[in-house]
């Protein structure tokens, strides 16, 4: 898949289509596992700041652009990325994969009743999909999640439990399921559960979920403001990185010493 990058990180530069039939041929078809990460304008941001979670985004198989902030700032830098791919649509389209293709996908996260809801309705509506295992997201000992998910050999593991820590709990774990695609994915569930409504599609089509976000939850404010940080932040680093390096300087001066 081709990727472009914005600071350290390398993002997807495609359809979400065309990175999902990537994953089914060689990932999914071949047992292979993969870590995705689903990165908004908060993660890049996060990303910037904490350099252990720098280098976790790093170790992952993929970073998707979550969110039009993302493509904003790769279009404002010049490397303009084709699509925004939302982690809420690749986890509706790969459960569509999981159902053709009977595979076993395992969920862990969110609140006991939207794990139950989220269960019950991929019972409903993808039922070729193989239930391997859930758990709520609120159990104090992850290791033992991380044995479940490894003693039920899934095909496919959902993690929600927000950021950062969805993405340093596959990066700990994910050598004990292998053969997993592991996706982290935020507040998926409490929207596919029904508990937290979806933008209307106008919103969706302009690239206005984040004010649908705003209206319907004010107390997020706070966590939007991530949007303009990351941008100036990101030109920033830009901005330095194309300086010419000092160090040529120094150089040229030793010669005449
Ligand atoms: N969550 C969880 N365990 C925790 C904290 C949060 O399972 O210890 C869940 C929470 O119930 C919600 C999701 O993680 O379903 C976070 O959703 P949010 O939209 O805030 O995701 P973010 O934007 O932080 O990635």
């Amino acid at each position: 898949m081709q990727t472009k990058p914005i600071n350290q990180l390398d993002f997807v530069d495609g359809e979400l289509s065309s990175f999902v039939s990537h994953l089914e041929t060689s990932y999914l078809d071949q047992a292979k596992g993969a870590f995705i990460v689903t990165a908004n304008p908060e993660i890049g941001f996060e990303a910037m700041q904490n350099p252990r979670y720098e280098t976790v985004l790093s170790s992952a198989d993929f970073i998707l652009p979550d969110g039009i902030g993302v493509v904003m700032v790769s279009k404002l830098i010049g490397r303009p990325l084709q699509s925004r791919i939302a982690g809420y649509d690749l986890f509706t389209s790969l459960l569509d994969k999981a159902h053709q293709k009977k595979k076993r996908v395992f969920f862990y996260g969110a609140a006991k009743h939207v794990i139950e809801q989220t269960i019950e309705r991929v019972r409903r509506d993808y039922p070729g999909v193989e239930i391997a295992g859930y758990s709520d997201g609120y159990v104090k000992d992850q290791s033992e999640v991380a044995d479940k998910i490894a003693a039920a050999k899934p095909d496919m593991v959902f993690v929600a439990l927000g950021y950062p820590v969805q993405e340093f709990f596959i990066h700990k774990y994910r050598h004990l399921f292998p053969q997993a695609v592991a996706v982290g994915l935020g507040g998926s569930f409490d929207v596919f559960s029904g508990n937290v409504k979806r933008a209307p599609s106008f919103f969706i089509r302009f690239h206005l979920e984040w004010m649908y976000r705003l209206i319907t939850n004010p107390s997020r404010w706070r966590r939007m403001l991530s949007i303009p940080k990351y941008v100036t932040a990101v030109l920033k680093h830009e901005r330095a990185s194309a300086k010419p390096q000092y160090t040529g300087q120094v150089k040229d001066q030793s010669r005449h010493l």
